[in-house]
């Protein structure tokens, strides 16, 4: 099986704007901070403020994954969050869905376990040449 691991890169970024996600999500929680003000309904703040906190454990956790040095597991991810491995998940899931996260098996750099891995994609990867040609 041939997996399209070659680097091309004819000008489009693999992480798409990472800049332009986290300012759409700032957007996002300022809107939602003001439907808040203007819901009278008990159920319906709740309901928005969840979804500003979710908002703002994702921002945290994509800045964890941004200074993470290697692929981390879930697990290590969701410790260094503090969110549950569930909760984890489900941002990777989320974040999968706008920007390139790669998933890959193999050895964790934080706990050294191997299993399933995540990282963000980065521009500056394949530095490793193949040369045996
Ligand atoms: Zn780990």
């Amino acid at each position: 099986m041939r997996d399209d691991a070659s680097n091309h890169d004819n000008g489009r970024r693999p992480a798409l704007d990472l800049v332009e996600f986290l300012k759409r999500a700032d957007r996002e929680v300022g809107w939602l901070f003001k439907l808040i003000g203007r819901t009278g309904e008990a159920t319906e703040r709740r309901r928005l403020l969840d979804k500003i906190v979710w908002k703002l454990i994702l921002r945290r956790f994509l800045k964890i994954l941004l200074e993470q040095a290697g692929p981390r597991c879930e697990r290590c991810l969701a410790h260094q969050a503090r969110i549950t491995l569930m909760e984890a998940g489900a941002m990777l899931a989320d974040l999968g869905k706008v920007l390139a996260v790669s998933i890959q098996h193999g050895a964790c750099a934080g706990c050294k376990e191997i299993t399933r891995t995540f990282a963000l994609m980065n521009t500056h990867s394949g530095d490793t040449r193949d040369a045996a040609s």
